[in-house]
């Protein structure tokens, strides 16, 4: 058996140990707080300067544009309440179906309080649908705020065009470029997009660094307040270690851009023609044409995505599933849901997502591997006799919701 095979960098990514190495100094000798006034913070700051430099380069930023965070998360929440604190007259939040909770479920919280979202759908394959988007567009809306890619299916969203289209009708344009970060190229000098958000432990930097970038003459209000850190755009003394660590993750990502677009790509193209081929009644879910290059989820229909990973986890293997297994009731993911995936797949579906830490040998071990569990739990299941879905299993596409092994 293979030690550990991760393929679940969407989740999160192992800390580059070049990343490690460059941030160690912060934890011992260089511990200065870069806003003091002599030479030992001054030193430090200096650091920090050369950080947020190559985070800037690996977007085509200006330094000053980035403001650190803690995580995406906190990124996406600024982005929004600095639109909504802009610009209080305007109460109208666009949005998608399928955004991450960092942004959902923030929406959720917007509504309570009184203001009107629009959530953009999406077609059987995850794309947008802009008339719906151009549509919605009013004089009351404050922000649109689209993901760059899905963490679940991959799928890249055309955000330079909703962002061109933004800028036309002079509404602010936030992207959530969590999962897109160290996957795509991106050059924010050539685009309209006025805020981006991004989290250090996608891109192989450690969990709890974030960044927005805020492009120069947007109007912004901080939302974390307090000291002039930031240029007074985010309250705190900087976490030098972590960005010290973010900036050398962007220049490994800068250096991987090419390798993740070749031999990643082909790693999962490889992977899921291999499953494809192997295992009768699985399909790819989301856009195949527009999608990052690590990203795969796989269904399998008429079986559970958590008793597959769980036989996976036997094995060694890490990924993750399209559903939520939460107090005793299965709910397949909101993503896969709002594309129309029926119950019967999106029940089975299973994300793996690659880094440029991967081999072929880890694709051809979980080739191997994945069809007899497969075989396994379909023996098992109501919906499945004789190699195919039973008759009962056809009629009722929602038939999966009950099973339970
Ligand atoms: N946005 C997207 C698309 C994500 O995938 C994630 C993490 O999974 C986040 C936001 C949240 O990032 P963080 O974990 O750094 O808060």
């Amino acid at each position: 058996m293979m030690e550990t095979v991760y393929v679940d960098n969407n989740a999160t990514t192992r800390t580059a140990p070049e990343v490690v190495e460059a941030m160690l100094p912060y934890f011992s000798d260089r511990y200065g707080n870069p806003s003091s006034m002599h030479f030992f913070g001054g030193q430090v700051g200096a650091e920090l300067n050369r950080a947020r430099a190559n985070l800037a380069d690996l977007l085509g930023a200006d330094p000053d544009e980035i403001i650190y965070t803690s995580c995406g998360t906190e990124s996406d929440n600024t982005a929004i309440w600095a639109a909504l604190r802009s610009h209080p007259e305007k109460r109208h939040v666009i949005t998608t179906r399928v955004e991450h909770p960092a942004i959902d479920n923030l929406a959720n919280h917007l509504r309570q309080l009184g203001y009107r979202v629009t959530e953009v759908g999406v077609d059987r394959e995850g794309r947008l649908n802009m008339d719906h988007l151009t549509d919605a567009i009013s004089d009351e809306t404050a922000i649109i705020s689209v993901m760059w890619a899905n963490n679940e299916t991959g799928v890249v969203f055309p955000v330079e065009e909703i962002a061109e289209m933004a800028r036309g009708r002079g509404v602010v344009f936030h992207t959530d470029a969590v999962q897109a970060v160290g996957k795509v190229p991106i050059d924010l000098r050539k685009s309209k997009i006025d805020m981006l958000s991004l989290s250090g432990h996608k891109l192989h930097a450690p969990k709890g660094i974030g960044a927005l970038y805020v492009r120069k003459g947007t109007k912004f209000k901080p939302f974390v307040v307090g000291g002039h850190q930031e240029k007074g755009r985010r309250g705190g003394t900087e976490n030098v270690p972590y960005i010290i660590g973010l900036g050398r993750a962007a220049q490994l990502a800068a250096g991987h851009l090419d390798d993740e677009n070749t031999r990643v790509r082909a790693m999962r193209d490889r992977l899921e023609q291999g499953l494809l081929a192997a295992i009768p009644n699985s399909m790819v879910n989301g856009d195949r044409e527009h999608r990052l290059p690590n990203t795969s989820s796989v269904s399998f229909e008429y079986v559970e995505g958590e008793s597959i990973l769980m036989h996976l986890s036997n094995l060694g293997i890490c990924a993750s599933s399209g559903s939520a297994c939460t107090s005793g009731s299965l709910e397949p993911s909101h993503v896969l849901r709002a594309m129309g995936v029926p119950f019967t797949a999106a029940h089975g579906s299973i994300r793996f997502s690659l880094s440029v830490y991967n081999t072929d040998a880890e694709m051809e071990y979980i080739i191997q591997h994945v069809p007899p569990i497969i075989d396994k739990l379909r023996d098992l299941s109501p919906f499945w006799k004789d190699g195919g879905p039973t008759e009962s299993a056809l009629l009722t596409g929602a038939a999966s919701c009950s099973i339970r092994h």
